[in-house]
């Protein structure tokens, strides 16, 4: 595998890596309450992977967010910087889903969609060249 079909990341103190092969199942931008509160920021930008394509080094502590979806999901991040590694939905947990700040290149996230769009805050702006829906991706 070259290096160009692997992403690589980690938070900011060192101690959390990650790195993914292939190219991302999707990516896009969320601007749920949830993604806003925990990031402090209007929108959050992510990407997922199927977890046989991931592999992770450093202990995570993590959340368990009740969030609308019924069956929760689960955010990872560095119990010593704080920073915001992964997160695994309760609606498929196969995958796993990054935060494209943590990549070591960051510009090689490619975002194709705005999920949660309705949510938008004032002081926010919805891409408007990208796909936006108002919930969740369409299945
Ligand atoms: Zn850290
Ligand atoms: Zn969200």
């Amino acid at each position: 595998m070259s290096e160009s079909m692997t992403f690589t990341g980690g938070c900011l103190c060192g101690r959390c890596r990650w790195q993914a092969t292939g190219e991302p199942e999707f990516a896009g931008y969320c601007f749920c309450s949830h993604c806003r509160r925990m990031s402090g920021a209007g929108r959050t930008p992510f990407l997922g992977f199927t977890e046989n394509r991931v592999r992770l080094s450093g202990q995570t502590s993590c959340y368990e967010d009740s969030s609308d979806a019924s069956l929760g999901i689960i955010r990872h991040f560095c119990p010593n910087c704080g920073t915001r590694l992964y997160s695994v939905p309760g609606t498929a947990h196969v995958l796993r889903i990054f935060y494209p700040g943590s990549l070591d290149d960051p510009e090689r996230f490619n975002p194709a969609f705005s999920i949660h769009a309705s949510s938008c805050v004032s002081w926010e702006s919805v891409p408007g060249q990208l796909d936006a829906f108002e919930g969740d991706v369409p299945a």
